[in-house]
């Protein structure tokens, strides 16, 4: 049995919890009940927040805010280029609070901290560019059409916003809607998970200090059912920007169908990493353990099956299992740390549940498998799992967690049916020093992004986003601001 892991008590528990209240036109307000949510860190168990807890009264007032700041502006009819000033103070005023940031969701989601200050500097860049889109979204002119006739197809924004995002990049994630959703000119109503909120409330603080009017952004905290489900359905809401599990997005999705409003969805992930003989092994054996352990395994794009040849299986599994070995589990405070604590008790155990229903299907725990022993907060170790087959639970489910599913291929159609035999269809990688190879399963595999002898990397250039059940929609690239607009046409006759 390991020692236990011995988790130093940062200064924040020996302090009052940070209080955080809605915000609703502008202004930050208690909840019309009352009530409050209070947040335990997951990696050190003391209360480190307490959010205001929104009930549908709250939505009702943010929604009619966002309504208000839509229908009289002057958001929505700025010039391009002061919302662009706005996005571009924001992007400065994160930086200079990045540290600050990252504190907050490391204590709420027990993220080590170094990754969470890379996430929120990504996050600034995020916000940059779309500060740019906001100056070249532009519409189509048709001259064409006859001389009595000129067709103009104009870009409007959509209206008022719904954004729900869920807990594993807290701030991240967020970025990768809000910033757009602004560019275009409309308004919108966020609910971060109730587990995370504290660095969305920052990002409001951070908008009203740049000069964002009223009401353009409101923020509730609070918990899917009270607040995320009158989001999706109230009717001065145009479009619902949803990040979370492909169970949630289901139900949000039929929810908003009611009143046909556009969706954009990104769930869940069950993304697999193929490797060939002829790879660079050492650099496949990194991104193995990085693809499969990352942020504790919670994450949409982990890497959660490894999909390897056979006739290298053997030794390549033991080079991946000396470096998940060097894996550092532990304080997320700690720079060192590279996997922290899990999300929730609950989520730990359902996670270790996979492992044992694993084992029961005739998988056997080839690395780790075991809950760490702590002082204090919810650790696991990386697990690896071998004698994976296709059919097994842990082959197909997101697991959300540092758990590792190997199965094995001789060619390069069984390594496609492998990687494509689930509902989802976010994410790949393929390595191999042959580009016949690379191409055929970046073409065959059927996932919105594929990383070719790479793994995880991300652009706010490149669209993100998922086939299959992994969602509808992409978010970042040229056109993620057009994604929060309607096309107007206008036929102007002689
Ligand atoms: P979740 O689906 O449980 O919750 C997501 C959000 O939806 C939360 O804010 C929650 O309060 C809210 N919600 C819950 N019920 C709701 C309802 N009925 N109506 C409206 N909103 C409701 O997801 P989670 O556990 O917070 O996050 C993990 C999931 O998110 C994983 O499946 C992961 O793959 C997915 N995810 C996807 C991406 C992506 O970009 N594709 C990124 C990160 C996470």
């Amino acid at each position: 049995m390991n020692a236990p892991l011995n988790i130093s008590m940062p200064v924040e528990a020996s302090q009052a919890p940070k209080a955080y209240k809605l915000l609703i036109d502008g202004k930050h307000v208690d909840a019309r009940d009352g009530r409050s949510i209070e947040r335990a860190s997951p990696g050190h168990g003391f209360v480190v927040s307490r959010y205001a807890q929104a009930s549908a009264a709250d939505v009702e007032a943010a929604v009619q805010a966002a309504h208000k700041a839509f229908e009289i502006g002057p958001w929505p009819r700025m010039k391009a280029s002061e919302r662009a000033a706005v996005l571009l103070k924001a992007a400065d005023l994160i930086e200079t609070r990045l540290a600050e940031i990252a504190r907050l969701d490391v204590l709420e989601s027990g993220k080590p901290i170094a990754q969470a200050r890379g996430e929120i500097g990504g996050a600034v860049d995020i916000w940059r560019y779309a500060a740019s889109l906001a100056r070249t979204l532009h519409g189509e002119s048709y001259a064409n059409l006859g001389d009595d006739m000129l067709g103009v197809v104009l870009r409007e924004p959509i209206g008022v916003v719904s954004i729900i995002t869920p807990w594993n990049f807290p701030f991240l994630i967020v970025s990768q809607k809000l910033p757009f959703a602004l560019a275009a000119g409309c308004t919108a109503v966020v609910k971060p998970s109730e587990m995370t909120s504290a660095s969305t409330f920052v990002i409001g603080e951070i908008l009203l200090e740049a000069g964002l009017p009223a009401g353009v952004v409101n923020i509730l905290a609070g918990f899917g059912a009270d607040v995320g489900a009158p989001m999706v359905s109230h009717p001065l809401v145009e479009m619902v920007s949803f990040t979370g599990s492909t169970r949630v997005g289901k139900t949000t999705m039929a929810a908003a169908s009611d009143s046909l409003k556009k969706v954009s969805m990104e769930l869940g992930g069950k993304n697999g990493q193929i490797v060939f003989p002829d790879a660079d092994l050492e650099a496949a054996a990194d991104a193995a353990v990085f693809g499969g352990f990352f942020n504790a395994g919670e994450c949409c794009n982990a890497g959660s099956r490894l999909i390897v040849h056979e006739a290298i299986a053997d030794d390549f599994l033991n080079a991946v299992k000396a470096l998940s070995r060097k894996v550092r589990v532990g304080d997320p405070l700690d720079d060192r740390t590279k996997v922290g604590a899990m999300i929730s008790a609950d989520h730990m155990e359902k996670v270790a549940g996979y492992v044992t229903a694993a084992e029961t299907d005739g998988g056997s725990v080839f690395a780790g498998g075991a809950r760490l022993a702590s002082n204090a907060g919810q650790y696991l170790d990386p697990t690896i799992i071998r004698n994976v087959t296709e059919d097994m639970a842990i082959a197909r489910e997101e697991v959300f967690g540092p758990v590792l599913s190997v199965l094995t291929f001789e060619t390069i159609e069984k390594a496609l049916r492998i990687a494509n035999n689930t509902p989802y269809g976010l994410s790949a990688g393929v390595w191999s020093a042959s580009i016949d190879t690379c191409m055929s399963v970046a073409r065959g595999v059927r996932s919105g992004t594929v990383w070719v002898n790479t793994f995880m990397e991300g652009y706010p250039e490149l669209p993100f986003g998922g086939y299959k059940q992994s969602g509808l929609g992409r978010e970042l690239g040229k056109r993620a601001v057009e994604d929060y607009t309607e096309e107007k046409t206008i036929q102007f006759h002689r």
